[in-house]
């Protein structure tokens, strides 16, 4: 009897999953596979993200065998793999939900066209976004390039199929007796060789039943209050789910059905504004998804072309590597970047703070940041990302203004006001008092001994002067703005 592939990519769950409902629905025996493509290109997954993929592929290989079945992870290209899968297995049709990264979307066409003139049958789904790119331009065809109106067009037009999506059902997998040797999880060695992953294997449980437990805690937990909390960084205020969202654990609409039973449960005004809050987060990430997708140049150049000719420092390699290290001497970026070190994650707001010391006080490439991210963030995704950067540094869609310069020192004390986030984080400035715990080097001499801080000693002197810095960033664009 002929087989069916469903393969996985960015979708690694068994509940609630298009392609696989299709597959099982095609009634043939169903080959699961997974390919780790050794092909590297610019955005070859970083180090945390494959920490993260060990630990997800080893989950789903676990459901996959509760069920009879078992994952076949092969390691190579995928188009060659598939090809000869397909021939081995004897199989005339391959299944998968749909990425939008610009090699995945190259690739996919590629692999598409050449299956089908082996008269393969290919069947994709969106798998992962409320809505596509292609669903969700504007009426004069274009895609947006403004969140507010992206978003109230998804939610007028876009939204009836998906409100409607109810979540599939977990479907009968028949047990599959593989032809062919299978590689072990391990072989991929997807884990690092010096073991720093020791924080953030107690942080998380990558798979779908981890995902499933963050989206019940933060339902139990922090939705109720997320309008106020979800920028205090010493506040598990938000629902860290990026990760297990990027890797496909749990879809879009699961989270969106939960939060709408939460609200419906919780009939005050105040849960329906937070779960609209909450919503609208998942409406940035489609967001950012339909940016890449029709901006693909975006994940290395500025969106914005008069940012083409910014002069971006050229010699700034200690700087970035006091920035990576959280070694720069300004508290509440020092303790992101040491949060993101430790656990794979850093705090939304703290994300804005850091990218911005670094691309407008720093004047280093966002890009820059960009890769440093990539290889840390277990949640590290090339839609969000991109956008990330690009809006923190004023040269993406709706971007923050370039002369908007956070000032590190006042957002310290407005969302961290008591310094819990920066005393977690940089135990060597816990002793500090609040006045005091965003900028060290204002404190008085008294203060700082009593605290048992000598600046350039046991925590760095700042590594630039925020108002000197800034002035530079703001005469650059004046001169910037003007040329163009
Ligand atoms: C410089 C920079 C780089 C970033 N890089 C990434 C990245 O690589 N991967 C990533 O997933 N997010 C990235 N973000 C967005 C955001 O910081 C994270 O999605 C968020 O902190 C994840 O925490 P959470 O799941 O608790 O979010 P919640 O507040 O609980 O939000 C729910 C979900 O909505 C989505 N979301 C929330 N905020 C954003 C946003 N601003 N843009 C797009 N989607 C969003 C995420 O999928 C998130 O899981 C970046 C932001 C900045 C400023």
């Amino acid at each position: 009897m002929k087989t069916s592939i469903i393969w996985f990519r960015q979708d690694l769950r068994l509940h609630d999953n298009p392609a696989l409902q299709a597959a099982v629905q095609t009634r043939q025996t169903i080959i699961p596979v997974y390919i780790y493509e050794t092909e590297s290109h610019n955005w070859s997954p970083g180090g945390a993200s494959k920490w993260w993929l060990h630990h997800s592929l080893s989950a789903l290989q676990q459901s996959l065998r509760e069920r009879g079945s078992e994952l076949l992870i092969v390691n190579g290209s995928a188009e060659q793999e598939l090809h000869k899968l397909c021939l081995q297995m004897d199989t005339d049709h391959v299944f998968w939900n749909r990425c939008y990264e610009p090699y995945a979307v190259q690739r996919d066409q590629r692999i598409k066209k050449s299956l089908q003139e082996n008269s393969i049958e290919v069947k994709s789904f969106n798998g992962s976004l409320l809505t596509e790119p292609w669903e969700g331009l504007k009426k004069d065809g274009t895609p947006y390039r403004v969140f507010t109106p992206f978003w109230k067009a998804m939610q007028r037009n876009g939204f009836s199929h998906y409100t409607a999506k109810a979540p599939v059902k977990l479907p009968a997998i028949t047990p599959t007796k593989l032809k062919i040797n299978n590689v072990d999880i391990d072989s991929l060695q997807l884990l690092p060789q010096i073991p720093w992953d020791a924080d953030i294997r107690n942080r998380w449980q990558p798979g779908e039943s981890g995902a499933s437990k963050a989206l019940a805690d933060f339902l139990d937990n922090a939705i109720a209050n997320y309008p106020e909390e979800r920028d205090i960084p010493g506040i598990d205020g938000t629902s860290c789910l990026s990760a297990h969202l990027h890797f496909g654990e749990i879809s879009p609409w699961k989270i969106w059905q939960s939060a709408q039973q939460w609200s419906a449960q919780n009939t005050s005004a105040g849960s329906i504004k937070a779960t609209e809050a909450y919503l609208r987060q998942l409406g940035w990430r489609d967001f950012a998804h339909h940016l890449l997708y029709h901006f693909p140049h975006t994940t290395d150049k500025p969106l914005d072309e008069r940012f083409n000719s910014f002069p971006w420092k050229k010699n700034y390699k200690k700087q970035l590597h006091q920035w990576q290290k959280g070694l720069t001497g300004i508290p509440i970026v020092d303790a992101g970047m040491r949060e993101l070190w430790q656990t794979g994650l850093m705090h939304n707001r703290v994300r804005m703070i850091v990218a911005s010391l670094l691309t407008k006080n720093l004047l280093i490439p966002w890009q820059q940041g960009a890769k440093w991210f990539w290889d840390t963030l277990v949640d590290a995704d090339l839609a969000n990302n991109t956008m990330g950067w690009q809006w923190t540094a004023g040269s993406g869609a709706d971007a923050a203004p370039f002369f908007r310069i956070f000032n590190p020192v006042r957002q310290g004390e407005r969302f961290d006001p008591k310094g819990h986030y920066v005393r977690h984080w940089l135990p060597e400035l816990s002793s500090l008092p609040d006045k005091w715990i965003h900028q060290p080097w204002e404190a008085p001499q008294d203060a700082l001994e009593q605290a048992h801080l000598i600046l350039g000693e046991n925590y760095p002197m700042p590594i630039v002067d925020l108002s000197d810095s800034r002035k530079r960033a703001l005469t650059i664009w004046n001169e910037l703005k003007n040329k163009t």
